[in-house]
């Protein structure tokens, strides 16, 4: 099962989030149909989401991210909330592309130069809303950059995906240590420590640690508030698809009753389809009020 842990270390003055995606990062592979360096990006981004999902403050709070590159991928889009759900699409699925030198899945190729936005949905008026430029394009690099400049607060940030030969996931999750504004000199010198001793976190997940062992293992005297199952989980149905229709122009309703007999949506977050039949599709134009449509 994959899962995530809050935890704290040094008295509260660093904050931990682990987590373990390997199986909802497989879910948005085969929904996607990903090559090897879509899914490892995706699932970077889609890892980062639910560790950011946990850092807002109540469950009507949502955020999303979008990455826009000039590279293949195009743009990546992730929504989360605050219990572990999480959903993410990528603009173009089918790239694979290795590090000639490495032979490693170069994500920072196949993301480009662009922006990263995040927008937190805090249940007010207004969203939060921010862009920073993209850093590297490896994602990770990226969110430490948003989390210093957007956030001031200092971040460490592991995400990562491995790929099995078959293209399937193999291990995938994401590490983000936070310095809190009451950390001192100390705090920050043991952290840089931690990192630079730190293994990736996807080939942790690989060797079975578990979140909470991965959090724990970082500092002395970790303390663990909080500990969740987490999924790859869409909220689009037939009502929400439903109340998309019933916002197009009467014409094009029309034409979908009298030249099409129906329509068929696909969300692009999940790849789920909803048929309309003509039927439904005239019990929507019937409420937008085009009265005369029972006799056309
Ligand atoms: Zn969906």
């Amino acid at each position: 099962m994959d899962t995530m842990v809050r935890a704290l270390a040094h008295q509260g003055r660093i904050r931990i989030f682990v987590c373990k995606t390997t199986e909802l990062v497989e879910v948005a592979r085969q929904r996607h149909d990903t090559f090897p360096t879509a899914t490892a990006a995706l699932g970077r981004l889609l890892s980062a989401g639910v560790l950011m999902g946990s850092m807002l403050k109540s469950e009507q709070e949502k955020i999303s991210m979008t990455i826009r590159g000039d590279g293949p991928l195009k743009t990546l889009i992730v929504d989360a909330d605050h219990q572990g759900n999480v959903r993410g699409l990528v603009g173009n699925p089918y790239v694979n592309i290795t590090n000639e030198k490495t032979g490693k899945l170069d994500v920072g190729r196949a993301v480009g130069n662009g922006l990263l936005n995040v927008v937190k949905d805090l249940n007010m008026k207004t969203d939060f809303t921010s862009s920073v430029e993209l850093q590297t394009g490896e994602i990770g690099d990226d969110l430490a950059y948003y989390f210093l400049v957007s956030e001031q607060t200092p971040s460490a940030v592991s995400v990562g995906v491995l790929v099995n030969t078959d293209a399937s996931v193999l291990a995938s999750g994401a590490l983000i240590i936070q310095m809190m504004p009451d950390a001192d000199e100390a705090d920050i010198r043991i952290t840089e420590n931690v990192v630079a001793h730190l293994k990736p976190i996807s080939q942790m997940i690989q060797e079975g640690m578990t979140p909470k062992e991965i959090a724990l293992a970082l500092y002395d005297d970790v303390e663990i508030l909080h500990e969740q199952p987490i999924r790859f989980e869409c909220s689009c149905n037939k009502e929400r698809m439903r109340s998309a229709l019933s916002t197009l122009e009467v014409i094009d309703l029309k034409d979908m009753i009298y030249e099409d007999h129906g329509c068929e949506l696909t969300c692009h977050f999940c790849n789920t389809s909803y048929t309309f039949t003509e039927e439904e599709l005239r019990d929507i134009l019937l409420l937008k009020g085009a009265d005369h449509v029972a006799h056309s």
